[in-house]
């Protein structure tokens, strides 16, 4: 009869805490890029036929941050979207990690030092990405 092995919810904070711990004192803050989601363009008026920029400036007010503009535009392309309508936000986080190697030629073992050009990174956050 195989043995079962059951990690108690005491073990489980235990070993949260201590890995909570090493992030905390040789962990490196990290930049995490990532997209938001994609909206209409605040920029321009977006054309109900097709969804796409009808060409015309016409800012949303308030107009939201972290979005280019608002820019003025009369005829072509909004150059905020680019014509297409919509737009992407990229999101810039800042996240405290501990990175580790894992070696992609040894099964993916953990390596000490400084990476090599078969190494890959091994990253462990617990913020919510
Ligand atoms: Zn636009």
């Amino acid at each position: 009869m195989a043995k079962s092995h059951y990690i108690s919810a005491d073990h489980d904070k235990t070993y949260g805490t201590f890995v909570k711990n090493i992030r905390e004192d040789i962990g490196r803050k990290v930049k995490l890029h990532t997209l938001g989601d994609e909206k209409n363009c605040p920029n321009c008026l977006i054309s109900s036929v097709d969804r796409t920029s009808a060409g015309i400036f016409h800012p949303d007010t308030p107009y939201p941050a972290g979005v280019p503009g608002p820019t003025s535009f009369s005829g072509g392309r909004c150059p905020v979207c680019k014509g297409s309508g919509h737009y992407v936000r990229n999101i810039v986080k800042s996240i405290l990690c501990h990175i580790r190697w894992k070696d992609a030629g040894s099964g993916g073992n953990i390596k000490s030092g400084s990476p090599t050009a078969s190494t890959r990174p091994c990253v462990t956050t617990d913020s919510k990405v």
